[in-house]
């Protein structure tokens, strides 16, 4: 067994195993590997009891191949800087493979959320904004912050005013920030946006027959087992969108532990049921397992990991029992489980790829907010107006009248949210299918991650050629 490596390691063995496949100056190769700006910051705050604290921070932006950066805000004891040089690398690669504008950024704040009161966390939130636009790290055309763990709209919001308040130039002074809630900017659609794209990835792989067979599965979700690790923003949404469409969870792991019941458990009552106890444990029906690692060896078909990176690790890979690792989360599986899970014949669906629907929908947001315009305000009235001409026409010609259920499902016009859900499932559907073709055409040896890391290496490198730096 191989030495354990770093997050950021492991993020560069993906990179060097995809880059055997360019002959590019390595220079080149150099120049898009490594982070361009690492900002480690300490900055004090007051509790409220008066005493004062000193929180250690982290931004990093990744690639400035092309600008803004993007990228979000964790907030968790976990943050060092190897792990936001991890995460900020991952944001260029996702972003590259999915056709967004933005080179990759990363944000850390070390702090357990739990142990800060409402008044602190939104002092900390500012002070933290207050540092990166000190040094020039967030803007509309720099930096682009957005939530991740332990981080949502509420902070987004604090961060939105704090940068608002700082800056002389205030028109575009919104989109310096993603996840915001709608009245402030926000985009109908961005907090389910993750969970949602990780379904729609899941639901892609799921419908190709030839790549399922030798997992023994049938096409498509329906009856399909799945465990979920997490049950936060991306890992909630994405049990949601699984149960609606017709899987089943079996097993659902929260930090305190994991309840199971191979007949299925009811999302909803499994909420309500941890609001109310403080605990997903004791659900009526369900057994329970004192630790969340141990949801990850249940028997299922697609197994979640929706938490926090390095949960499926050489120890507990051989028993892994999933057919499907679908990576909701940033980096889940080590290096050393991702060759056990692969000679295993276990399908990854990887995280560079599968949680990127969040940027996604970021970038959505971020292009409201500089063109200071809800997406079907300018359409929406127009296209049903020309709809409804259409059914007046149909009618006069058939002599047959459309009920008014009828009537209005074929007039509806696009509003925000369906267009914003429409552009995630059309960016989910067609990069999964690039995904693929670039797998088929470098041989069966090479999985999913390393056809994300060539096609994204591609795109970047291309970037840097057209600025004539590189022969
Ligand atoms: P979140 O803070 O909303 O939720 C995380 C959940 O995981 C929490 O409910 C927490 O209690 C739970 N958790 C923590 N440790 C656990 C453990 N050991 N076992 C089981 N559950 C545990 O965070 P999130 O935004 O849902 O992010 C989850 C993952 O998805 C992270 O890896 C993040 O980087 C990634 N991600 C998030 C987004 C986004 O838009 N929020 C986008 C892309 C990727």
């Amino acid at each position: 067994m191989t030495r354990p490596i770093s997050f950021y390691q492991q993020v560069n063995r993906s990179f060097d195993r995809a880059a055997a496949y360019f002959d590019h100056d390595p220079s080149l190769l150099k120049q898009i590997r490594g982070c361009n700006s690492v900002y480690h910051v300490n900055f004090p705050i007051r509790r409220d009891d008066g005493s004062i604290e000193v929180i250690q921070a982290w931004r990093v932006e990744h690639s400035h191949h092309k600008l803004p950066t993007k990228g979000g805000i964790r907030f968790s004891m976990a943050v060092n800087r190897d792990e936001v040089m991890a995460l900020a690398a991952l944001m260029t690669y996702k972003c590259a493979l999915m056709d967004l504008p933005f080179g990759g950024a990363k944000g850390g704040v070390r702090i357990s959320r739990q142990s800060y009161s409402e008044a602190e966390l939104e002092r900390i939130t500012r002070r933290y904004t207050y540092e990166l636009v000190k040094k020039n790290f967030i803007g509309p055309g720099l930096d682009v912050v957005a939530p991740d763990f332990g981080t949502g709209p509420r902070e987004m919001a604090w961060i939105a005013d704090a940068y608002s308040s700082l800056v002389p130039d205030k028109l575009n002074a919104l989109a310096c920030v993603t996840g915001k809630p709608v009245g402030i900017g926000g985009v109908r659609g961005r907090v389910e946006a993750t969970g949602r794209g990780v379904v729609f990835g899941i639901r892609e792989a799921c419908s190709v027959a030839e790549d399922l067979r030798p997992l023994g599965l049938d096409p498509g979700l329906e009856g399909k087992r799945v465990v979920v690790q997490g049950l936060g923003n991306v890992g909630y949404h994405a049990a949601k969108f699984l149960q609606e469409a017709g899987a089943v969870l079996v097993g659902l792991a929260e930090y305190e532990g994991a309840i199971h019941d191979p007949k299925g458990l009811d999302l909803e009552k499994v909420v309500a049921h941890r609001r109310e106890t403080g605990s997903i444990l004791g659900f009526s029906g369900a057994a329970d397992l004192p630790s969340s690692q141990d949801a990850l060896t249940l028997e299922c078909d697609i197994l979640v990991p929706a938490a926090l990176e390095n949960q499926i690790t050489h120890e507990n890979a051989p028993g892994i029992r999933a057919k499907i690792v679908a990576e909701a989360a940033n980096g889940p599986t080590t290096a050393d489980a991702e060759e056990i899970l692969r000679d295993r014949g276990i399908l990854i669906l990887p995280d560079v790829y599968l949680n990127a629907g969040g940027v996604t929908v970021s970038y959505f947001e971020w292009l409201k907010d500089l063109s200071h315009v809800r997406f079907g305000r300018m359409d929406k009235r127009f296209e049903e107006g020309v709809h409804r001409g259409f059914l007046q026409a149909i009618e006069k010609l058939t002599d047959r009248r459309f009920t008014p259920a009828e009537a209005a499902a074929l007039t509806h016009g696009p509003d925000e949210e369906s267009l914003v859900n429409s552009g995630l499932e059309e960016t989910m559907v067609s990069a999964y299918h690039e995904l693929r073709e670039t797998r088929n055409r470098l041989g069966a040896v090479v999985d999913l991650r390393t056809a994300a890391f060539v096609d994204a290496i591609d795109k970047i490198a291309r970037s840097y050629l057209e600025m004539g730096i590189w022969p």
